[in-house]
């Protein structure tokens, strides 16, 4: 059976980081949260004081720092130079950070390149904002996923919550939109829509019932033999 390569892009809090794991362990396939380098890269800025608008410094940083996954049961940890980083990644204020970093050309280019080299075999899941439409332009499967701001603030807010950081619903909704509008409106590789993508507005949906959804999709393209394209 061929291993496919299955994108999943979107806005933040639309499900993706869920959905691209159970949609991997259902297939028996790598989950690759693209999300996360960005993150990494973002936070080791940070610790070097480098500023977002420093490209040419971000450039040279790219090239220095390794960022590696390692497999731990359905999920993954995140090592920026052998440092467990996979919590580090995920506050507030780096999240808020991440699209300024994720705006730079030559950030992207690295981030792609590791991206592709990671999941050019297939057997890959990969979730991100460009990977329908920059990193994989050939995927056999596409998906993009949507949802109203105001029910991916909530979910952000209820995954933040759990996590006992202290957060504030419309706050926290606000943080989302403003996201959305720079990951969207940045001149190199912008969040939208692949053309080919199947969209699901997962808005009024559960997890599980988007999952069918997907499941469905990866299946009908397994039948008719993956794309004829890679
Ligand atoms: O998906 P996640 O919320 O972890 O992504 C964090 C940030 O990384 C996004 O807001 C976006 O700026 C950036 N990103 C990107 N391209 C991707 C994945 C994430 O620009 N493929």
């Amino acid at each position: 059976m061929k291993k496919l390569i299955i994108a999943i892009d979107g806005p933040s809090g639309v499900g993706k980081s869920t959905l691209s794991k159970q949609l991997a362990v259902h297939f028996g396939y790598v989950n690759l949260d693209t999300g996360a380098m960005y993150r990494t890269v973002a936070l080791a800025a940070q610790q070097r004081q480098i500023d977002a608008a420093d490209c040419v410094a971000l450039d040279a940083m790219c090239r220095q720092v390794e960022i590696r996954f390692i497999r731990e049961g359905a999920g993954e940890r995140v090592l920026l130079d052998g440092e467990d980083v996979s919590e580090a990644i995920r506050t507030p204020e780096i999240s808020q950070l991440t699209p300024q970093f994720a705006a730079c050309p030559e950030v992207r280019t690295a981030m792609v390149d590791l991206q592709r080299a990671l999941g050019e075999e297939g057997g890959v899941v990969l979730e991100g904002r460009d990977i329908g439409t920059v990193v994989f332009p050939d995927a056999d499967v596409k998906f993009f996923l949507k949802a109203t701001a105001e029910e991916r603030g909530r979910r952000r807010f209820l995954e933040l919550q759990a996590k006992g950081v202290a957060v504030d619903l419309e706050q926290t909704i606000a943080e989302v939109e403003e996201r959305d509008a720079a990951d969207s409106s940045r001149a190199t590789s912008p969040l939208c829509q692949a053309e080919d993508a199947i969209t699901v507005d997962t808005t009024r949906l559960s997890i599980d019932e988007v999952l069918a959804v997907m499941i469905q999709g990866v299946d009908k393209v397994m039948s008719d033999g993956g794309s004829p394209t890679h």
